[in-house]
């Protein structure tokens, strides 16, 4: 069955095709789809984020949609930069002006303190009457400097273990244990009900 992922992000595009894939669906970009469009994310969670981008593009198509939002939750922050993770260093910033935000409000701040958390909300919509929302954690630090080539976003600095960022996984090893991979495997178990 075919699925659209509404996104643009390649690299999260990647980890729904190597995850979707093997259940059986195959997912379509929206640039696949033919489909461009900007949908505001003004949701104050994100789970009602991924509910606003799934049904825009449902309403749009009228084919299955899947829908994402995460994000990246700091405790010491008061779980910032929380669903203005993509925009929190403004609008146009690069992932080293994000990554370099954090890194200066974290600055001086203790171990025990820097606990994070990366937070996956999926929304699916397969027809006017089934929908299905789901969510994903994944539990670490902030690390004291950027480490790691692969992943995207927050991932050199998000660390899993003292030695360990996000971004030095293969991206078999983040398809396992990360929010969406959590959030996609609850969904995978409630599609198979
Ligand atoms: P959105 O879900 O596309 O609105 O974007 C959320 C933002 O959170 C991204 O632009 C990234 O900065 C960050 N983010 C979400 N998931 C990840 C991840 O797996 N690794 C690193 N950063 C992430």
């Amino acid at each position: 069955m075919k699925v659209i992922i509404a996104s643009n992000n390649e690299g999260k595009i990647r980890e729904f095709k190597a995850m979707l894939t093997p259940l059986g669906y195959e997912p379509i970009s929206m640039k696949e789809a033919g489909i461009s469009a900007e949908i505001a994310e003004d949701g104050e969670t994100f789970s009602e984020n991924a509910h606003i981008k799934a049904k825009a593009i449902y309403d749009m198509v009228k084919m299955p949609v899947i829908a994402d939002d995460s994000g990246l939750c700091i405790e010491f922050l008061g779980g910032a930069p929380g669903v203005y993770s993509a925009r929190y260093a403004g609008e146009h910033a690069t992932n080293e002006e994000r990554i370099a935000k954090v890194l200066d409000e974290m600055h001086g701040v203790d171990k025990p303190l820097r606990a994070a958390k990366f937070v996956c909300a999926l929304y699916f919509i397969k027809d006017d009457e089934h929908e299905i929302c789901v969510t994903g954690e994944c539990e670490g630090f902030i690390g004291e400097e950027p480490i790691g080539a692969n992943g995207f976003g927050y991932d050199p600095i998000f660390m899993i273990d003292d030695d360990t960022s996000m971004a030095m996984l293969s991206e078999q090893e983040k398809n396992y244990i990360s929010h969406r991979a959590k959030a996609l495997r609850k969904l995978a178990e409630e599609l198979s009900r």
